[in-house]
């Protein structure tokens, strides 16, 4: 089945300087399961498709849909819902840098209406799937990048997702922390049925995990299909 599916979809931002077409006419399925990467160059569109695969950006044109349904078919009540279903993890990582590593966690369990000794209890389960069980008490800031991101991957993981979306989830770490990171990715991939989609600028990251890639460039998706297919000619 496909989990997420871009049909014709464009965007157009306009500014000052004009309109920018950060998407043209793009199609692609993500099919349940797979690891899909999306890779490009800065500017290609990567940020923007991916935003839209959640909701937070509207095509200008196209549809995007979840699951066989798109966005419009949904209430603004059931939009909510259907956003809690799509984890997502940046470069970054976003972590509240105020609060301790088990909070962060617990912070989307007590928006769902968790309760303090629910959401604790599923955090610190959630802490022991990223190895990080022992940190729960520790504050962000006291942790090197690829704990943060295994923090960030636990926080995204606490609204059970169908999908996880990874913007350049690994750019800010060194090539051995990355490769834990994608193993981890991997793992979630396989033990949860969690199907992933990956934006990356980095070959690397698409040869060692996805299953599926997409080549963007200036707005277009100008290749897709097997990693395998696409990487392995001369
Ligand atoms: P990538 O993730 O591949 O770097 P983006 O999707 O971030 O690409 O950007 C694609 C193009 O759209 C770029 O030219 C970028 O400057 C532009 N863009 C992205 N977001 C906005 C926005 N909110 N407003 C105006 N232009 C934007
Ligand atoms: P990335 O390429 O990693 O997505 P950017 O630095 O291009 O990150 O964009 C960061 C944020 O700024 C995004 O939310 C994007 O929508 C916005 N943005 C990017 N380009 C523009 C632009 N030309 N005008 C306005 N906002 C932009």
């Amino acid at each position: 089945m496909s989990e997420i599916v871009i049909e014709n979809v464009s965007k157009t931002y306009n500014t000052k300087d004009g309109r920018i077409h950060a998407l043209k006419q793009v199609n692609l399925s993500v099919e349940t399961g797979d690891i899909y990467g999306i890779i490009g160059m800065s500017g290609a569109g990567k940020s923007t498709l991916v935003r839209c695969m959640n909701f937070l950006e509207v095509p200008s044109e196209g549809r995007v849909l979840i699951r066989g349904k798109s966005l419009g078919d949904y209430s603004e009540k059931e939009l909510r819902k259907q956003r809690e279903q799509i984890g997502m993890i940046f470069q970054h990582f976003n972590l509240l840098m105020q609060k301790t590593v088990v909070e962060n966690v617990c912070f989307p369990l007590y928006i769902q209406g968790k309760s303090k000794k629910e959401a604790r209890e599923r955090a610190e389960e959630l802490l022991d799937v990223v190895g990080l069980k022992d940190r729960a008490n520790a504050y962000p800031a006291q942790l090197s990048g690829g704990q943060k991101q295994r923090v960030a991957i636990a926080r995204a993981l606490a609204s059970d997702p169908r999908i996880l979306l990874c913007d350049e989830a690994t750019s800010a770490l060194d090539p051995q922390t990355t490769a834990s990171i994608l193993d981890l990715l991997k793992e979630i991939n396989k033990n949860f049925g969690i199907t992933i989609v990956i934006i990356t600028h980095q070959m690397s990251v698409v040869r060692k995990i996805c299953s599926h890639v997409a080549i963007m460039s200036d707005g277009e998706v100008v290749e897709q299909g097997l990693v395998t297919d696409i990487f392995t000619h001369p």
